[in-house]
């Protein structure tokens, strides 16, 4: 079978070792990733978190890729929540090791690539390819690139995002993705440029996110604390804002101070504990973290310190996420877009790929001439409705970030102290997540119902 990839994200990267790891020389002809950045550094971007599920997937099918990501990575399963005001809302663990065998972690995604990079071999990933949409085309998919040319393949793994072509052509466009009317805003700072009380805060401090009426701020490290690293990893942090902004920002052609204005009169006046000196420490991120790039061209630092703004794109849910022949298969974004609110997108990628590569093993073995009918569907029974609970968490996350007015903080503010009094069991069902667990219970015959009982 010969397999094309569209998309080198974390989604297409996860696909590749799963199916390279999941099935034989046998089944495979070959894979090949195609990707419309020119290289993997263009594929940066700013910092992640990788919640415990997404480390279990990604250690089932590349444990070198994860013990890479750990090296570099900063816990951050500790959230502290306040307010405008400088209020401590709560603190809340969200994905402990003690509990899920895996701790949340912050890192830059530009490590996560570097990570599920290694080890694919260079022929199967072609850089500055663009997919312009697929077909099928007896018992095969033709794959058509923007200069015109087409090549045949067995599958097509759509993994090419929240504005993915291949989704546009299997639904005639009629899904895309459309702007959300929030934004985000962010980068990285290099560790020593902050105050010192900050820069003491992240020895005790995972995440501080902050709501006020007029947005959302949010900063952790994203790096290893200085001391516990390897001596090459220079300490960094991330920070982001989100808001709402009516048009969609032209991220493209960006008036940094344009930008650093709006930050400012937006969080400039936010309070915390470690303002010290009259130096208010959201006034001081904004300041620091609104750079133009310094040559955006040639940029190869992992964690470019320059602003980026990034508009939020959402699709709606898809009646599927395959063609009916199964020879057509969306992943990550492209099935399912996922907003940042739940930090969930990039594992939710890597499970749907472990999830499809062991149906495919199973249904060769067993159905051969079905087997990617088969699959599909049987991908979809299990990852669909796993995903729309996540979505719903998702949007009832994203609606906290929105401008409120004095009542609607209140009312914010008092349920961050509730939920922040929740047990931590309540993100279980995703940070206990198995991919192979699931697909096992899946496949097990199931009982059969009996007419009357015994
Ligand atoms: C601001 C922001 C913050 C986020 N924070 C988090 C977080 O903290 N934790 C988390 O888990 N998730 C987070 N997410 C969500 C996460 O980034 C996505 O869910 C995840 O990247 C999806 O991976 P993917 O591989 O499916 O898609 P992508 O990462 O979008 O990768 C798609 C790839 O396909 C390529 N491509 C696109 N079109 C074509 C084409 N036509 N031809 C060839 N190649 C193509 C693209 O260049 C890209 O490399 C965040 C999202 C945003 C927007």
């Amino acid at each position: 079978m010969k397999i094309l990839i569209v998309g080198g994200g974390i989604g297409g990267l996860s696909a590749y070792h799963a199916l390279r790891k999941h099935l034989s020389a046998l089944d495979i002809s070959s894979i090949t990733i195609l990707e419309s950045h020119e290289s993997p550094v263009r594929t940066l971007g700013g910092g992640l978190g990788l919640a415990p599920n997404g480390q279990r997937a990604i250690a089932s099918i590349a444990p070198d890729a994860l013990d890479h990501i750990l090296e570099h990575s900063f816990p951050g399963s500790q959230m502290t929540f306040r307010n405008s005001s400088g209020s401590l809302l709560g603190i809340f663990s969200s994905g402990r090791k003690e509990r899920y065998g895996y701790e949340m972690v912050m890192l830059p995604r530009a490590v996560v690539h570097e990570a599920l990079l290694s080890g694919i071999p260079e022929q199967d990933i072609r850089w500055g390819v663009k997919v312009k949409g697929v077909q099928e085309s007896r018992n095969q998919v033709s794959v058509e690139y923007s200069d015109g040319s087409t090549e045949m393949a067995d599958l097509v793994i759509g993994a090419d995002g929240v504005r993915s072509a291949v989704k546009s052509s299997l639904f005639d466009g009629k899904f895309d993705a459309k702007y959300d009317g929030l934004t985000g805003v962010g980068g990285f700072i290099d560790l020593e440029e902050l105050p010192n009380a900050l820069q003491e805060s992240f020895q005790t401090n995972g995440v501080t996110m902050t709501f006020g009426r007029s947005g959302f701020f949010g900063y952790s490290m994203c790096s290893p604390l200085p001391h516990s690293q390897p001596s090459t990893i220079h300490p960094f942090i991330q920070w982001w804002s989100i808001y709402e902004c009516p048009v969609i920002p032209d991220s493209k052609n960006l008036d940094y101070d344009a930008v650093k204005a709006q930050l400012l009169s937006r969080h400039g006046s936010w309070k915390s504990p470690y303002d010290e000196d009259g130096t208010r420490i959201y006034q001081t991120i904004i300041q620091l973290g609104c750079r133009p790039p310094k040559d955006p061209e040639s940029t190869t630092s992992r964690h470019d310190t320059s602003v980026m703004v990034l508009p939020r794109f959402i699709t709606p849910r898809l009646p599927s996420w395959s063609a009916s022949s199964g020879r057509i298969v969306l992943m990550g974004d492209a099935a399912h877009t996922m907003p940042p609110d739940v930090g969930q997108g990039v594992s939710c990628a890597a499970e749907d790929a472990v999830v499809y590569a062991l149906l495919l093993k199973h249904y060769l073995a067993s159905s051969p001439d079905q087997a990617l009918v088969l699959t599909a569907k049987a991908y979809e029974d299990i990852r669909k409705p796993h995903i729309h609970h996540i979505l719903d968490v998702a949007k009832r996350n994203g609606d906290a970030k929105k401008e409120k007015g004095w009542l609607g903080e209140v009312i914010r503010d008092f349920a961050m102290k509730i939920v922040c009094k929740l047990p931590e069991s309540l993100n279980d069902a995703v940070f206990t997540y198995d991919p192979e667990a699931e697909v096992t219970a899946y496949l097990q015959p199931k009982p059969r119902s009996r007419l009357w009982p015994l």
